[in-house]
């Protein structure tokens, strides 16, 4: 039986629906965009997330081009992700984030 496959929007390879992340190129979110502030769905081209209202394209920290706001700088390639600094989560987050999307600790944005 076949199992629910769906092509991955970052690689293109068919992977299980269910999947949380990409086997293939290890991304997030396979199947489609999140905002990476409030996790609302979001659509590549809009210009802020509908749900917090954040910008979704932003200038990547490691070559200053414009890029969308997702896992890598889509410009150098750069990872735009840290880890949650509590030892106890750990979980990536969004450079820009102000607290984690996981535990709600207070995240350093980065910024002077
Ligand atoms: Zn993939
Ligand atoms: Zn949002
Ligand atoms: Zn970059
Ligand atoms: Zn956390």
């Amino acid at each position: 039986m076949a199992s629910y496959r769906q092509p991955c929007v970052h690689c293109g390879e068919f992977i299980d629906r269910s999947a949380r992340l990409c086997p293939r190129c290890g991304r997030r979110s396979p199947f489609g965009f999140f905002c990476p502030t409030c996790l609302h769905p979001v659509e590549k081209g809009s210009v802020v997330c509908a749900g917090c209202g954040r910008p979704l394209y932003t200038l990547c920290p490691a070559c200053g081009a414009g890029t969308f706001v997702e896992e890598q700088c889509e410009a150098c390639g750069a990872s735009l992700m840290r880890p949650c600094p509590n030892p106890r989560c750990g979980q990536p987050q969004f450079f820009e984030n102000q607290k984690c999307t996981a535990c709600g600790k207070k995240l350093h944005t980065g910024r002077p």
